[in-house]
């Protein structure tokens, strides 16, 4: 798809799809501080109502029911696609719900934004889970081979797809941000999702977490907050059809990330080492020049002193959840 340049839009009214999970909900709440009114679509199969931000308007509905995407999209100029089902080596064995949700709904919501005839611009996350496995740490430009590893990758790339295709027939700008391995407050309590929250529960339930291979694969932690903010910035930029990379650039390894928690919650637990199942990325490592140069990006937040600080916060949503 042809990459071009757009006259600069300002947007008033925001849907925001899984805007009851850990990113959306994020995002969310920066976009209500910028002055904007935003509608949440969720079907809370995994976010939570009271994690959407005061003053967002929640509608509870499926990215599929093409009633609750009218209604959600109603006035709105701009939608922001992060619903999803999320998790990458789990889909093996969703695949079906995986594909349902991802490519049906992803085509579900952009057809009703079309027929809405307000929006003017589509922003969907995709994934770093698009990319094949690289054989070494240096981080990855847009233009690396995508050839998924596992199902949920082939579709976060059939969402960044329609998201391009839909939206340039009928008339609206697009962005996708391939998002990379995202921390921070709020963080999905699941078995499944984010090294970090997995680790956590496992260490303080005072149980050894799981390294794969020897724990030297290497990915690229981002906060929340930036990846919120390189929305913003895609929002604002005058680009569309364009794909970019949304990480920090820098690479940690799985065993690293387990000692800086073993450190921050003063455990002494030893992981257990286990063969590397399907779908296990080597190494995945963001380069964002791409998104320096188009969109000004410029993640603020340095693991080693965000990654404690973000424990706190997991460690109170899950006392809160039991
Ligand atoms: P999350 O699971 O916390 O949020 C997804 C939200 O979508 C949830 O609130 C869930 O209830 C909602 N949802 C799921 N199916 C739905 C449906 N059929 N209809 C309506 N709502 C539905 O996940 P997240 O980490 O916030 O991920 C947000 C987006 O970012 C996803 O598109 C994901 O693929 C992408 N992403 C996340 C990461 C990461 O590290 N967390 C990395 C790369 C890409």
């Amino acid at each position: 798809m042809a990459e071009n340049s757009v006259m600069s839009l300002s947007f008033k009214r925001a849907c925001v799809t899984g805007g009851a999970g850990f990113i959306g909900s994020a995002l969310t709440t920066r976009l209500l501080d910028l002055g904007m009114e935003v509608s949440v679509l969720d079907n809370l199969s995994v976010g939570k109502a009271g994690r959407v931000a005061n003053g967002a308007k929640l509608i509870v509905g499926d990215i599929r029911d093409s009633a609750a995407c009218k209604e959600a999209l109603a006035g709105c100029d701009i939608l922001f696609h992060l619903a999803a089902r999320v998790a990458i080596r789990s889909s093996f064995e969703f695949v079906v719900d995986d594909a349902s949700v991802n490519v049906v709904g992803t085509a579900s919501i952009l057809r009703a934004a079309a027929d809405s005839g307000t929006v003017r611009k589509v922003l969907s996350a995709s994934s770093m889970g698009v990319y094949s496995d690289s054989d070494s740490p240096t981080p990855i430009p847009e233009t690396h081979p995508t050839q998924p590893v596992a199902p949920y990758g082939i579709s976060k790339l059939a969402t960044e797809q329609l998201t391009h295709l839909l939206a340039a027939k009928y008339g609206m700008e697009s962005v996708v941000l391939r998002l990379f391995n995202t921390y921070g407050p709020g963080q999905t309590l699941s078995p499944y999702v984010g090294v970090v929250t997995i680790f956590v529960n496992r260490l303080a339930e005072g149980e050894a977490p799981v390294i794969y291979g020897d724990g030297r694969q290497a990915r690229d932690f981002v906060h929340v907050e930036d990846i919120a903010q390189g929305f913003v910035n895609a929002m604002d930029a005058p680009i569309s059809g364009v794909t970019l990379n949304l990480g920090t650039g820098r690479a940690t390894t799985v065993r690293q990330i387990f000692e800086i928690l073993q450190a921050t919650l003063g455990t002494r637990v030893s992981p257990r080492m286990e063969a590397a199942p399907p779908g296990e990325l080597l190494y995945s490592i963001a380069d964002i020049s791409k998104a320096r140069r188009l969109i000004s990006y410029s993640p603020r937040h340095e693991i080693q002193k965000s990654l404690p600080e973000a424990v706190e916060e997991i460690l109170a949503l899950r006392a809160g959840s039991n």
